[in-house]
């Protein structure tokens, strides 16, 4: 269920059939129907953005594959589709590393393994991913 009518804004919201596959709703205090989208198309949406943002970190499509789990040929169609350049990353490449979360917790306890670095950290499944530049570490 959607939480509040996209019009007014109130919660007052029924159930009120089906619309081209996608369960429409009734809001009884503006008289407005609408539909959502469905969850699949939004957990689409949140991995295409991954793979965009990784993109422009400077990862290559193939290892956006393996972090994802979305082909390489997909996410250059997607890089292709929003027209995303990414900016030069010539003296410098990403690491990533998946840490469960204490495992996260205890690679940021030392100081030494985040400081001078620029850090990412995105929820992954049921993990955390980070990715780590150390340009400034030469
Ligand atoms: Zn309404």
């Amino acid at each position: 269920m959607p939480n509040s009518c996209p019009k007014c804004n109130e919660k007052n919201i029924v159930k009120s059939g089906i619309i081209n596959e996608r369960q429409r709703f009734y809001c009884k205090d503006c008289n407005y129907y609408f539909t959502v989208k469905k969850l699949g198309k939004q957990i689409d949406d949140y991995f295409v953005t991954k793979a965009l943002q990784l993109y422009l970190e400077g990862l290559s499509y193939r290892e956006i594959e393996r972090i994802i789990g979305v082909s390489h040929v997909t996410v250059s169609s997607w890089i292709r589709k929003y027209n995303i350049k990414r900016p030069p990353h010539s003296d410098f490449h990403p690491v990533y590393k998946v840490f469960k979360q204490s495992e996260l917790i205890e690679f940021m306890q030392n100081e030494a393994n985040i400081k001078g670095s620029g850090i990412i950290i995105t929820e992954f499944g049921d993990k955390y991913m980070m990715i780590k530049w150390e340009r400034f570490k030469k």
